[in-house]
């Protein structure tokens, strides 16, 4: 997929998932800078940390990916509404992001992609996929009519497809490398794969990420049902939330008037298109194009969705 990375004058690519590209400054200037002593302020414990991490270059491209296929067109502007979603909710949430403040010492973001593009401090990443749910769906739901549980939490009978949940439950899975799929996991197996203590910060820092977004969503009449953070630890071993944060690819948004009227998981992600996919195609040999009209609506559920949360006009991309 390397072959979808951009020119980026000052910048070099490194990785491309199915959606995103990881770029790293081209030279290695600010490392050296960190080397110096007379470039970090040392006048707290955590202070040198934005010298020491190295910075990256996530540019979140239109792709779109469903039933693991990324498909063509991608959606005009899901890129630059992603992006900017993801920044107006770290600047929501009260816990330590990755985003860099001070980028002096860094090369310009690129004009080109400067709306879907977002600085962040390289991290070491938890091979673990937070997920936090507080309604029963997906794959949760799927688990829960096998085993009446989700990732070992164990559940009350009798629950439906879009239940609410007595309370947020939180259900981790492993990130597997590149081209596996993720799996869920339980707690337990979180404390062998990253440590008690670690284990139960992603935990507990997942669960009231999730409840303060919720209200917040709750308040702009969207449900937050579900949804994905991803925490690494920076230089100085704090933890930090970093990739994407409760965006529509990480997480599942419901209209809550549409709930409320008891049409379930009427949704702001790309339901059009799986829904689409799932009528027009039968999953063997690669994708059809996305019609127009798909492209059109589901870049427009982007945007409602954003202009929702936000209250702002959604960027065009
Ligand atoms: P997929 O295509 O299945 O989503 P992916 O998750 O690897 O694969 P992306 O989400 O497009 O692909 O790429 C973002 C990658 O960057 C992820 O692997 C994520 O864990 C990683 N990442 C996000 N933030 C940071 C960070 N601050 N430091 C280091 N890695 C990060
Ligand atoms: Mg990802």
């Amino acid at each position: 997929m390397t072959s979808t990375a951009l020119d980026l004058p000052g910048w070099r690519h490194v990785y491309s998932g199915k959606v995103r590209d990881l770029y790293v400054p081209a030279d290695d200037r600010q490392t050296s800078d960190a080397d110096d002593p007379q470039t970090s302020d040392a006048d707290d414990a955590g202070s040198t940390r934005d010298s020491t991490d190295g910075a990256m270059l996530i540019v979140a491209s239109d792709r779109v990916s469903a039933f693991d296929h990324v498909l063509e067109p991608g959606i005009h502007g899901k890129g630059a509404v992603l992006t900017q979603l993801s920044a107006w909710w770290f600047d929501q949430l009260a816990v330590p992001d990755h985003r860099v403040v001070d980028t002096e010492e860094l090369p310009p973001v690129p004009a080109d992609v400067s709306d879907r593009a977002m600085i962040v401090r390289s991290l070491d990443m938890f091979p673990i996929e937070c997920v936090v749910r507080g309604y029963l769906s997906g794959s949760g739901w799927k688990e829960y009519q096998a085993t009446q549980s989700v990732c070992g939490v164990a559940l009350p009978s009798g629950l439906s497809d879009g239940d609410r949940l007595p309370a947020p439950i939180y259900t981790p899975a492993y990130k597997a490398p590149l081209g596996e799929h993720d799996e869920n996991i339980t707690f337990e197996r979180t404390v062998e794969l990253v440590g008690q203590e670690a284990a139960g910060a992603l935990r507990d820092l997942s669960l009231s990420v999730y409840s303060r977004a919720a209200a917040v969503a709750e308040s702009r009449g969207v449900i937050l049902a579900d949804t994905k953070f991803e925490f690494g630890r920076d230089a100085s071993g704090r933890i930090v939330l970093a990739d994407e944060v409760l965006t529509s690819d990480s997480s599942r948004y419901w209209d809550a008037a549409e709930y409320a009227a008891g049409r379930r998981g009427v949704s702001f992600d790309k339901q059009i298109v799986r829904d689409w996919l799932a009528a027009n195609w039968d999953g063997s040999g690669v994708p059809p194009r996305l019609p127009h009209e798909i492209v059109e609506r589901t870049a427009a559920r982007y945007r409602e969705l954003f202009e929702l949360l936000t209250a702002t006009p959604a960027p065009r991309g």
